[in-house]
């Protein structure tokens, strides 16, 4: 079990000592998260790792999951993509299935704790059971240009919270109530971004017939039309036509995503059994991404959209070179040209994996740069910090507090 202390030798000591104190102030509030998945995509990452550190620092902390049926999951998948701007076809008839899934959750699920901290669109309705406790919607998505009746319908239900948190400042709205920008982050300690002795990074390798004779470029994601697989396809073939480099495409499908078998058929279609393009579909191995992270000559992430992208905090952390869209919170963790590649099209994308592939040093020292901002900006620790002011924050809205 993960200790807290474990961190001092990665961010020193005096920040661990600011949380153990900011724990005290806690001291009789209990918080419970609930979203809407315990495995597969960045929210369950981040609460999986997180909940045990808070109860560690003492701090009394839950975590409950939704339940829904098939169409629960169509109906958020939806709400997803719109708020991702993508066009859909959202019906009364969707509405309804959202709400008669959610009512059950409100029947199911004990929202008694002091702070109730609700993640996503997927338990916005939760809200209906609001006591006298404090409520925080955490928004993870980017919502900087939603497309048709989406973000009303959800509005009606955000409004009644206390306090909102996004991650980027663009995906802030116009809103009654209190908004904080607070950055996820990755734990260094973890499966997926620990150091790994190169015989676990072979092994992997080995596993999926992959062999390390020339440049590995890898994306990996959730088989999502917003990661933009078959455009990553489109860049390696440009970059192939040049470099004699292989592409990983790895991702599994999250329980909360019907769409993935799908993506994935339209990109094995569009690899026509390229033998340098290695399409794996991974099951829930944290060891393995970060095998598959580490063997990587470059990673790319060229989403459409991105919340905040923590397949790129990862790479960073690794120390690698990263190509990636300048979109959601990415423009944040990479500085173009400092500490990785930022583009906006497939020829960008090909352009930049040229030039990271054909300058070994630069490439270097990007992701040198890269892991030393990760360090000091996204790491799990900065996050408690920041949860846990803004949970002080909620018993203080007329006071300044110093801490
Ligand atoms: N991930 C994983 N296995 C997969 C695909 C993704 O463990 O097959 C992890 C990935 O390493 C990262 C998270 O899921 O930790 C994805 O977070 P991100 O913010 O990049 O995207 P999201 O899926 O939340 O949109």
């Amino acid at each position: 079990m993960i200790k807290i202390n474990d961190y001092i030798p990665i961010v020193g000591e005096s920040i661990i000592e600011d949380l153990r104190l900011l724990a005290q102030k806690l001291k009789g509030i209990s918080v419970k998260h609930i979203n809407s998945t315990s495995a597969g995509g960045g929210v369950a990452e981040i609460l999986n790792r997180m909940t045990p550190l808070l109860k560690d620092l003492e701090v009394d902390v839950y975590w409950d999951v939704i339940r829904g049926d098939e169409r629960f999951f169509e109906v958020t998948k939806k709400f997803h993509n719109a708020l991702h701007g993508r066009p859909e076809k959202i019906e009364q008839a969707d509405f309804d299935v959202f709400m008669e899934n959610s009512r059950k959750n409100i029947n199911e699920i004990d929202t008694g704790t002091n702070i109730v901290f609700v993640h996503d669109p997927q338990p916005i309705a939760l809200i209906n059971k609001k006591t006298d406790n404090k409520w925080i919607w955490r928004c993870h998505i980017d919502v900087s240009n939603p497309h048709g009746g989406v973000w009303k319908f959800l509005n009606d239900f955000i409004v009644r919270y206390d306090s909102i948190v996004f991650s980027a400042p663009i995906f802030s709205q116009p809103l009654p109530i209190k908004q904080f920008l607070i950055s996820p982050s990755i734990d260094p300690l973890s499966d997926k971004n620990k150091e790994l002795p190169q015989e676990t990074i072979d092994s992997v390798l080995k596993k999926y017939n992959i062999t390390p004779d020339k440049p590995i470029i890898t994306q990996i994601s959730r088989f999502d039309r917003l990661k933009d697989p078959l455009g990553v396809i489109e860049a390696y073939l440009e970059v192939r036509k040049y470099i004699d480099c292989q592409l990983i495409l790895a991702g599994g499908t999250a329980a909360d995503d019907p769409e993935g078998i799908q993506v994935l058929e339209e990109v094995k279609e569009k690899a026509q059994q390229d033998p340098d393009i290695h399409i794996l579909l991974l099951p829930q191995n944290d060891i393995e991404v970060n095998a598959l992270q580490r063997a990587s000559t470059v990673i790319v992430q060229k989403s459409i959209r991105e919340g905040f992208g923590l397949t790129v905090t990862e790479a960073l952390w690794k120390a690698k070179p990263v190509v990636a869209s300048h979109v959601g919170g990415i423009p944040f963790q990479i500085k173009h040209k400092y500490s990785g590649l930022l583009c906006h099209s497939v020829a960008g994308a090909a352009f930049a994996l040229k030039q990271l592939l054909n300058s070994p040093e630069y490439a270097k020292k990007l992701g040198e740069n890269g892991k030393e901002h990760i360090r000091n900006n996204f790491l799990i620790t900065r996050h408690i910090r920041d949860y846990m002011l803004l949970f002080l924050s909620l018993y203080h809205t007329e006071d300044v507090v110093y801490f």
